[in-house]
């Protein structure tokens, strides 16, 4: 069965442990501009949320990618960018609605969460438990794609 990540946004302290770790696991430095999750803190209401890509079953980015360079790892249930075939073209960062696919202006490609090839490094150190790796339910979806419309909800009144 696959697996999917899922946030707990009352449990996060906004530590950023989880960018570092990803930044490192991907690009061997503890740099959050080079993260695949981002962590989004409301200092006055201290509230913090690690938003990452949902690997959504209809995923935006792959629809609109013109070279068909995203595509989705069935191992993993990961969409992938083959930055082989990629044009850099940014439409795929452009079509997610959670802005999850960002591009690297140095590295010259874009950076998404791969899942960590099946053993994502920020759940995995998230110190307070808020990001969970688990088995891909039809519970855990219904509650992903709640905790989703909620965000996207909350960033249409941030933004
Ligand atoms: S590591 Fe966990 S607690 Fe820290 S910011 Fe990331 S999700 Fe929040
Ligand atoms: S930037 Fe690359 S992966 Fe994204 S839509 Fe363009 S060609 Fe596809």
């Amino acid at each position: 069965m696959n697996k999917i990540l899922t946030i707990a946004p009352e449990k996060c302290t906004g530590c950023r442990t989880c960018e570092l770790v990803c930044s490192f696991f991907h690009e061997k430095e503890f740099n959050p501009a080079r993260a695949r999750v981002t962590v989004i803190t409301w200092d006055k209401d201290g509230f913090s949320v690690p938003m990452m890509c949902l690997q959504c079953s209809n995923a935006a980015c792959m629809q609109v990618c013109p070279v068909g360079a995203v595509y989705r790892d069935f191992a993993t249930g990961a969409v992938m960018v083959d930055h082989s075939r990629c044009i850099r073209c940014k439409m795929c960062t452009n079509a997610c609605p959670f802005g999850n696919n960002t591009f690297d202006l140095e590295l010259d490609r874009i950076l998404k969460c791969d899942l960590c090839g099946g053993d994502p490094q920020c759940a995995k150190y998230c110190p307070s438990g808020a990001i969970s790796y688990v088995p891909d339910t039809a519970a855990n979806t219904a509650k992903k794609r709640l905790a989703a419309s909620k965000f996207r909800e909350l960033f249409r009144e941030v933004v």
